[in-house]
């Protein structure tokens, strides 16, 4: 089975951990990761949900995090706040530079974004859940999230980082665009991958700023509505609130409601314009079905927690048992 996950950071990651434990390493997982969360940062290409993904199924994760590398020190941060760098706020830490400066000395070099990545997982796949994936930007060309909101008193546009990370998601939201998403194109394989796929999941990553810029690259949605297998989703939303994160802002700025069943339905059905066959939400949100469901999108409720390896696993196989239910009807 050939499995496509399109995949942000923590969500994603979490997820793909428990979809490689529930199948077998004769079953392909290619994924698909958001690269607009992707920023210039002193002069360096830094790629944080590709990095999420191949840290955490690296084994190079911290755990307690949920980002950047485990035994972390941050000399390099506390010496470019020395220097009043305004750009300090960034969480740069002294191994995670090296990743950056690897990748961004490949792409100086001429090299895409695809082959940056496939030279960075190298170092992490032995012996790793990373040998089984294969780990995809959904494009090389530069797409960069911009949140438009209003700091001290004055509308401003800042890059989706400095709205998480510098401001906590603690600024209102106007509007969410993807800057240079118009003129991007798949990168190479991305396109093959889904034509090829027997599943393609989206897990319960970021519907505005994870998912939604996969599914904005110019074909990557018509490839979906072309494909021919199943396209089944989990929900990032549970009970209303994001589990953790950043969606609700996100949600209630753009003036979406929050819950399972609204993000579900702005993905829509296959059937009517959208890219869902099926969706997976919460136990507890069991009664947003019927709406789903006279959406054309087939919903199921299970738990949906990554509280732990079990759970997690249990999930993507609830995902897994949706889709082939999809493909024989
Ligand atoms: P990011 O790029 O690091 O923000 O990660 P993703 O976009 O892949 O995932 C972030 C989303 O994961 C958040 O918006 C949460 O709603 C969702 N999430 C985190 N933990 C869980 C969980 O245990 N279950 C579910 N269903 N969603 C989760
Ligand atoms: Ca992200």
């Amino acid at each position: 089975m050939h499995i496509v996950v399109l995949s942000g950071g923590v969500g994603g990651s979490r997820f793909i951990r428990g979809l490689l434990a529930a199948t077998t390493p004769d079953d392909r997982v290619t994924v698909v990761a958001n690269t607009a969360d992707d920023i210039w940062l002193f002069g360096l290409r830094v790629c944080p949900d590709l990095d999420t993904v191949m840290y955490t199924l690296g084994d190079g994760i911290d755990t307690e995090r949920g980002w950047g590398r485990t035994d972390e020190t941050w000399n390099a941060k506390s010496e470019l706040g020395a220097y009043g760098v305004p750009e300090a706020w960034f969480g740069l830490g002294d191994r995670d530079l090296a990743t950056h400066l690897v990748r961004t000395e490949m792409l100086r070099a001429g090299d895409g974004l695809t082959a940056a990545t496939d030279r960075l997982c190298a170092r992490w796949s032995p012996d790793t859940d990373l040998e089984r994936i294969r780990l995809l930007p959904m494009t090389e060309d530069e797409v960069e999230t911009w949140i438009s909101t209003t700091v001290d008193g004055s509308p401003t546009d800042i890059h989706f980082q400095e709205f998480w990370i510098r401001h906590h998601a603690g600024v209102p939201v106007h509007g969410v665009t993807q800057r240079g998403i118009e003129a991007a194109t798949p990168a190479p394989g991305v396109l093959e991958a889904i034509a090829d796929a027997d599943v393609v999941v989206l897990p319960p990553s970021n519907p505005i700023v994870s998912v939604g810029p996969i599914l904005a690259v110019p074909g990557i949605r018509d490839a979906l509505r072309d494909a021919a297998a199943p396209v089944v989703g989990v929900s990032p939303i549970i009970g209303g609130g994001a589990v953790r994160g950043m969606a609700d802002q996100l949600l209630a700025g753009l003036g979406i409601e929050n819950s399972a069943a609204a993000v579900g339905l702005l993905h829509g059905a296959r059937s009517a314009d959208g890219v869902l066959d099926g969706w997976l939400v919460d136990t507890a949100d069991a009664d947003l079905l019927p709406r789903l469901e006279d959406g054309g999108v087939t919903a199921r409720a299970v738990p949906l927690w990554m509280t732990d390896d079990a759970t997690t696993r249990q999930l993507a196989a609830d995902a897994l048992a949706l889709a082939a239910e999809l493909a024989r009807g």
